[in-house]
C-alpha cells in the first residue's frame, strides 16, 4: 500500500502507541473533506492487523495484510452511508441499524487475542440515534477492539462522542504536497497549476478534474476570465450555457475568484477596491444560492463577472 502523504503525524503517534502497548480504543481523524482521511484510517488498520509490522507500517505481505488489501479480512469492517439502488442516490445519513450492527461486529468475542477494526466514514453524517448507538460503544469497548472515526466536520459530533475518542487533526495538503500526489496520479502537467490551486490541499475537491473533458473546459474556463476587464462576455455566456451543469459551481467560481484576486493587486482606489470586494463576495455565494434555487445559474453568475468587470475596467 502506498504512502498516505501529509498526514504522517498521525500515523506515527498512532504507531508509537501500538509498540507501546497503549493504544487507545477509538480514533477520530478529523480534518476537510478530500485530504485522504480514510485512507491513513485504513492504513492505521492494516498496521493494527499486520502480523510483522515494520518501521510503523504495515508490512503490505503477511496473511493479514493480503487479506484487508483485499478487501476480505474477517475481522475488519467499515460503515459509511449506504447507496439506495432504488432512489438511486446515497442515503441522507448512517442510521441507526448500520451504527447497530457494526458495534455487533466489533464486540463479537472471538479468541481472546483476536483484533477487529471497525472504521465509521463519514461520522459526522450519523443522525441522533446512531450517534447515541455509537457512544455506547464507545463507553464499553470490547477488549482487542480498534475504533476508527473519519469526520469531515467535527461540530456535527456530539461532545459525548469527542471526548472519548483520540483526536487525530488532519490538515489540507500544502501546494507541494498536492503537485507531488497530482504527478503520482499521472495528471496533465498542464493542469497541475490550476489543479494546485484549485484543491486548496483537498484532492477530493479537484475529484472532477479526472475527467479529461472537464479538465480542458475548465482551462478554456480559466483563459476567458484570466484577464476579467477585457474578457468576452459572449463566449463566457457561452462556456457557461454548456458547463454549468457538469461542473461543480464552486470550482467554476474559484476560478474567478482565482483570476480577481490576481487582479486585485493592481487596484489603487478605494473604490475600486470595494466594489471589486463586492461583486467577488457575491461570486463566491453564487454557488449556494444556486443550491438553494433562488436563482438562475448562468444570468447570475454573468452579473456578477460585469460587476468585477466593471471594477477593473476603470483602473
Ligand atoms: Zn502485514
Amino acid at each position: 500500500m502506498n504512502k498516505v502523504l501529509g498526514h504522517e503525524h498521525v500515523q506515527h503517534t498512532f504507531a508509537q502507541a501500538l509498540q507501546q502497548g497503549r493504544l487507545h480504543h477509538a480514533w477520530l481523524l478529523y480534518g476537510v473533506k478530500g485530504i485522504g482521511k480514510a485512507s491513513v484510517a485504513a492504513q492505521l488498520a492494516a498496521l493494527f492487523l499486520c502480523e510483522q509490522p515494520s518501521q510503523g507500517q504495515a508490512c503490505g505481505q503477511c496473511h493479514q495484510c493480503a487479506m484487508l488489501y483485499a478487501g476480505s479480512h474477517p475481522d475488519f469492517s467499515k460503515v459509511s452511508l449506504l447507496y439506495d439502488t432504488k432512489k438511486k442516490k446515497f442515503n441522507r445519513d448512517i442510521n441507526i441499524a448500520q451504527t447497530r450492527e457494526a458495534l455487533d461486529f466489533l464486540a463479537l468475542t472471538g479468541l481472546k487475542s483476536q483484533k477487529r477494526v471497525l472504521m465509521i466514514d463519514d461520522a459526522n453524517l450519523m443522525n441522533n440515534q446512531a450517534a447515541n448507538a455509537l457512544l455506547k460503544g464507545l463507553e464499553e469497548p470490547t477488549e482487542g477492539s480498534l475504533l476508527l472515526i473519519v469526520c469531515h466536520d467535527l461540530t456535527r459530533l456530539p461532545a459525548t462522542i469527542r471526548s472519548r475518542c483520540m483526536l487525530q487533526a488532519c490538515s489540507p495538503l500544502n501546494p507541494e504536497q498536492m503537485q507531488q500526489v497530482l504527478q503520482a496520479q499521472g495528471f496533465d502537467e498542464k493542469l497541475l497549476p490550476l489543479a494546485t490551486e484549485l484543491g486548496q490541499g483537498s484532492l477530493g475537491r479537484i475529484e472532477v478534474l479526472q475527467e479529461d473533458s472537464q479538465a480542458k473546459a475548465l482551462l478554456v474556463w480559466q483563459g476567458l476570465v484570466e484577464n476579467l476587464a477585457h474578457s468576452d462576455i459572449g463566449r463566457i455566456q457561452q462556456w457557461l450555457d454548456s458547463h454549468v451543469k457538469n461542473i461543480p459551481h464552486d470550482l467554476i467560481a474559484s476560478v474567478v475568484l482565482l483570476a480577481a484576486q490576481k487582479q486585485a493587486i493592481e487596484l489603487t482606489s478605494w473604490q475600486q477596491s470595494d466594489a471589486l470586494f463586492v461583486a467577488m463576495q457575491a461570486v463566491a455565494k453564487w454557488p449556494k444560492e444556486v443550491m438553494m434555487h433562488t436563482l438562475r445559474p448562468v444570468p447570475a453568475l454573468l452579473s456578477y463577472i460585469l460587476q468585477l468587470r466593471g471594477a477593473l475596467k476603470s483602473r
